[in-house]
């Protein structure tokens, strides 16, 4: 069987632990622990070159931005930038995703923004919802999907399952 390593990228808050709690269970974290966040991020920000390690041992990135909130959305830009380099501008599986579709009325990134970013990436582009399980399965699926057709990696960077970080 074949150990897919997806690394889940985006600013804090915007669903990140949730959408993959709620493809690997099924189960919805409605509460969120700022105490326990909080430390992790000290934890991670300790170690600057941390993303660079995750990124290194990825084959498929999930960029989650939250729709209800702009600047989440101009966070993942220097994020891709980040893959690109740490990869040596190598072609790499990746899905843009725009998180918490529930929240329509508060909606402060247009479907219209997200697609043309996936466009200028040349990458899928989702809109999800780890509360309502919407398109959380169609995700994961897309990401595996892609990385299928990728040739396999390197098998001295082996290491590392499912990554999840600020
Ligand atoms: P992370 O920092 O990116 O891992 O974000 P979390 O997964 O901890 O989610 C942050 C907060 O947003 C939590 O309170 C979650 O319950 C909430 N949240 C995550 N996904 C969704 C979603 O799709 N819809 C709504 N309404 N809330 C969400
Ligand atoms: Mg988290």
């Amino acid at each position: 069987m074949r150990e897919y390593k997806v690394v889940v990228l985006g600013s804090g808050g915007v669903g990140k632990s949730a959408l993959t709690v709620q493809f690997v269970t099924g189960t919805f974290i409605e509460k969120y622990d700022p105490t326990i966040e909080d430390f992790y991020r000290k934890e991670i920000e300790q170690f600057a070159s941390m993303r660079d390690l995750y990124i290194r041992n990825g084959q498929g990135f999930i960029l989650v931005y939250s729709l209800v909130n702009q600047q989440s959305f101009q966070d993942i830009k220097p994020m891709r930038d980040q893959i690109i380099r740490v990869k040596r501008y190598q072609q790499v599986p990746v899905v843009l995703v725009g998180n918490k579709v529930d929240l329509e009325g508060e909606r402060e990134v247009s479907p219209s923004e997200g697609q043309a970013l996936a466009e200028d990436w040349g990458c899928p582009f989702m809109e999800t919802s780890a509360k309502s399980k919407t398109m959380v399965d169609e995700l994961f699926t897309e990401i595996v999907r892609q990385m299928d057709f990728s040739p396999l990696p390197d098998r001295s960077e082996a290491c590392c399952a499912t990554c999840n970080l600020q």
